[in-house]
Order: C-alpha cells, then sequence, then structure tokens
C-alpha cells in the first residue's frame, strides 16, 4: 500500500517514502508532554494521534523509531517548581509517572526511546556553540543566547518554512525570552537563558554562564540525537508550529546546514462541547477526570480516534457515550467469532484489512476505515445470525479483525478495563459455584450488578459485561 500524509511543509499530500535506502527504517519524533501537570483530553488527541501514525507505519511494513521527548526543564515548570517549593525532579517525576501511565490506558504503544530535555544539557549545549559559530546566534549581555533570525536569513536560510509569515513587519533584533510567545511575533528567541534569582536550583553551567536551555533548542538537540541531522516525520499539535516547530527548523537547520525534517504533521486541536477548554469553564477534562466519571481509556481512546486528524474535534461526553455503545457492538461480534473459530486454522481472508488499509494510506482516512469497520461486523453478524459462517470462515474473519486492531489498538473488552475489585467479585463467584453454594453466587451477581457489571454464564465460563 502507498501511504499517502499531508505534509505541512510543502501544504500538499505527499506520498511517504523514507530517507532510508532501503525503504524500511522510519525515524518518528513526537513533541512530548511538558511534565507541569496531567495531560489534558486535548493533549492525549495529539499524542493518540501519533499513535496511529507509528501504528499505519507499522502495518506498512516500517520498522519505525519512535521517538517521544519529556520536556522537563522550561518556563512553566519552573513556575510550578517555585510554587511548590520541591525540586525540579521530584516535582516533574510525578507527572512523568502520570503520564506514561495514561498513555497505557489509552492503548499506546510505547515511544522506543523518551529523552529527557534535562538529560541532554550537554547535547544542548554543543548545538547552542555550533550556532554561535556559524554566527546566527549571539550573546547578550546578562550571558543568555539568542537565536538571530536576520543572520539566519541572510545566509540564504528560509525563516517561515512551516506558516507564512510577515517577516516585513520583523524588527531585527527584537527579542523574546519566554519560551511561548505571540504567535505574531517574529523575533530572536532564546536558545539558553541566564540564570535568574526566580529560578532557584534550576542552572546548569555552560561555557556561556550559568543558566538553562530554552524549549525550542531542547526538541532540536533531543530529536537530531535520537534520529540524525535529517529525519524522517515529525509531529505535533497544531499550535506548535509557529513558533516551537518553525524555530527547532531554524536551529537545526542553522547549525547542520542540512534539511532538518522531511515530513512535517500536525494534529487539528480539540474542542470541548463546542469550546476551548478551560478550567473556568468546566470543560477541562484529563483522562483521570474521566475515569473518575466510569469512562475508561479504551472508549476514550476510541472517540480520539473517530476525527481525521486534519479536523478540529469536538469532544462531549454525550460522544464518550456513543464510543461505549459502538465498542460493545465490536466486542459481541469478536467474542461470538472467538467462540466459533476456537482452535481452526484461518484461511487467507478477506476485504475488511484490505479496505481499511487502504482508507488509512489515504491521508489516515478514518471514517472510511470504521465505515469499513461497521459494515463488517453488520455482515459478520447476519452470516452469524444464519449460520453461514464455517468454523474456518470464522477463524480468518478473527485474523482480519487482528490485524485491524493492530491499528486501531482497541482489542476486545481488554482485561485491563475490568476494575481488580469486580475481577475478584468475579472470582469468589466462580468459586461459590464451583462448591454448589449458589445463594452466595447469587448475591454476587446482584453485588455486581449494583455495581454496573452483569454477568453472563456461557458454555466456556462467565463473562463479564458493562451495564
Ligand atoms: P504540551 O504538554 O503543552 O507541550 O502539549 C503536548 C501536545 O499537546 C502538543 O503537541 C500540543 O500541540 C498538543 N495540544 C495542546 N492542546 C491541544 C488541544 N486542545 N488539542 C489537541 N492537541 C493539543
Ligand atoms: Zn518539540
Amino acid at each position: 500500500m502507498t501511504l499517502k500524509l499531508f505534509n505541512t511543509l510543502t501544504r500538499s499530500v505527499q506520498e511517504f517514502a523514507p530517507l532510508d535506502p532501503a525503504g524500511k527504517k522510519v525515524g518518528l519524533y513526537c513533541c512530548g508532554p511538558t511534565v507541569y501537570d496531567f495531560a489534558h483530553i486535548g493533549n492525549w488527541r495529539t499524542f493518540v494521534f501519533a499513535d496511529l501514525v507509528r501504528r499505519v507505519l507499522e502495518l506498512s511494513g516500517y520498522d519505525v523509531q519512535h521517538v517521544m521527548n519529556i520536556t522537563d526543564v522550561e518556563d512553566k515548570i519552573i513556575k510550578r517548581v517555585r510554587e511548590n517549593k520541591g525540586s525540579l525532579a521530584e516535582f516533574t517525576s510525578k507527572f512523568e509517572k502520570a503520564f506514561f501511565e495514561d498513555l497505557k490506558a489509552l492503548g499506546c504503544r510505547e515511544p522506543h526511546l523518551k529523552p529527557r530535555a534535562t538529560a541532554h544539557i550537554p547535547e544542548i549545549i554543543d548545538l547552542i556553540t555550533r550556532l554561535i559559530a556559524r554566527k546566527v546566534a549571539y550573546r547578550t549581555a546578562d550571558g543568555s543566547v539568542y537565536f538571530s533570525i536576520e543572520k539566519y536569513r541572510g545566509c540564504g536560510c528560509c525563516y517561515g518554512q512551516l506558516l507564512k509569515l510577515n517577516l516585513d513587519e520583523m524588527r531585527a533584533g527584537e527579542r523574546v525570552a519566554a519560551d511561548e510567545y505571540e504567535k505574531e511575533s517574529v523575533a530572536d528567541f532564546a536558545l539558553w537563558k541566564a540564570r535568574v534569582p526566580e529560578d532557584g536550583d534550576v542552572f546548569w553551567s555552560s561555557p556561556f554562564g550559568e543558566g538553562r536551555p530554552g524549549w525550542h533548542i531542547e526538541c532540536s538537540a533531543m530529536s537530531m540525537k535520537a534520529l540524525g541531522e535529517t529525519f524522517d516525520l515529525h509531529l505535533g499539535g497544531e499550535d506548535l508550529k509557529f513558533p516551537h516547530h518553525e524555530d527547532e527548523i531554524a536551529q537545526s537547520e542553522g547549525a547542520t546546514g542540512k534539511p532538518f525534517v522531511k515530513h512535517w504533521l500536525h494534529g487539528a486541536h480539540l474542542l470541548v462541547e463546542g469550546k476551548k477548554m478551560s478550567k473556568s469553564l468546566g470543560n477541562f477534562f484529563t483522562l483521570r477526570d474521566l475515569q473518575t466519571k466510569g469512562f475508561t481509556g479504551r472508549e476514550v481512546r476510541y472517540l480520539l480516534l473517530t476525527a481525521h486528524y486534519r479536523e478540529t474535534f469536538n469532544f462531549t461526553l454525550e460522544g464518550l457515550g456513543g464510543a461505549r455503545t459502538a465498542l460493545a457492538r465490536i466486542d459481541e461480534c469478536v467474542s461470538k467469532l472467538r467462540e466459533l473459530a476456537a482452535g481452526q486454522t484461518a484461511l487467507p481472508e478477506n476485504s475488511l484489512d484490505q479496505q481499511f488499509s487502504d482508507a488509512l494510506a489515504d491521508d489516515l482516512n478514518i471514517s472510511a476505515a470504521w465505515a469499513s469497520v461497521f459494515e463488517w461486523v453488520r455482515e459478520t453478524n447476519k452470516r452469524l445470525a444464519e449460520n453461514l459462517l464455517s468454523a474456518n470462515a470464522a477463524a480468518s474473519a478473527l485474523a482480519a479483525w487482528e490485524k485491524v486492531d493492530s491499528v486501531l489498538g482497541i482489542g476486545v473488552q481488554a482485561e485491563i478495563d475490568i476494575p481488580a475489585e469486580i475481577r475478584s467479585l468475579a472470582d469468589a463467584r466462580a468459586e461459590a459455584k464451583k462448591v454448589r453454594d449458589f445463594k452466595l453466587a447469587d448475591a454476587i451477581r446482584d453485588d455486581l450488578k449494583a455495581k454496573g457489571w452483569l454477568i453472563e454464564d456461557t458454555p466456556k465460563g462467565s463473562k463479564l459485561k458493562k451495564l
């Protein structure tokens, strides 16, 4: 299958071809979380999108090296560390741990490399040193180092590759020290920020003096260390195009003189109930908030995967309810297939995986991909109801589903989605039945029902279903 993806660099849908001459290895970098709080559902849209891209590449047969950095030093983090009065590492490690727990609950494959910015200070210093040597970075009196957009452009390089910037309004030499700044201001940005009292203990020594790195340079240093000076794919949410990604390009190409990334992918944003998420509007959700409301990571993943990555997605709690119903349809169909197919060999199948892969190869056309899944569920249910499916055919259908699910990552109702308490009640009921204590078994069943779980006895044992 020929995979086509929209490239922000060329503003067009392009055939994806890896840089690897053997056509096998693919380097994929996704800007990771800034670990100053729990990731919110908007962040998760972007990380689930990165997981989808990786899985589609893997389905296409590529050997993907997936890198996602951890931004563990940056303006917002330092402010919070100051407020919380602990050390930087104590503060960030708590959110980093939570991030990976949530990533797992959302069924995302773990990136192969997860570099932390604080573990790459020598690489960052080295990159800044190269930029100074190439005269596209300059030191200021306070010991900071800035990137000079004017000098960079003077070398024939292009600033404004990912979007059109009004460079005529640029006032050369105007500087921004903040990691995030006005989208309209094209200004020299900080590579190294001289130590100030508010930084507390957060500083490193460097040839430019004590200080800390700017956010943009962290990603340039970590991505090039992991994937080389030119690599295949770089991803992030659309808000990162400018200034973060534009600055990454400028720093990297300014230092190496080579193209930085071949293919840029940006995911559109997520709104909640039609509005930008904000704590004051009460529409701000972390994954944990949704789990407290009784939803599972799998349901959230499903919902996030229903929208095309280049379209703004409106997340609603009602939509999550719909996700539960849709997943139940898939689960029911797949578990019937499992029962029928037990022990049988799969014959080569099936239109499902072909239609599904074709849809995704077309710039990740996820709506068409889901349509092929639900059409398949409808057809399969019909054939099952009419007893038209042999055990071999069921095994083939299952094999096709498993291939499809290697991309969707929703499985059949995963074990992890059944809380430990519910699982142990189900075990206790099975034990009670075994010793013929039916009164106890019934009482446990009622208890499970009160907790929102239905237990069904089948010839192959009992099954739990969420009510
Ligand atoms: P941060 O931890 O703030 O650096 O963000 C991590 C990722 O989440 C970045 O790729 C952002 O572009 C992305 N992101 C932030 N807000 C949203 C949103 N509302 N919808 C989708 N992605 C977002
Ligand atoms: Zn980045």
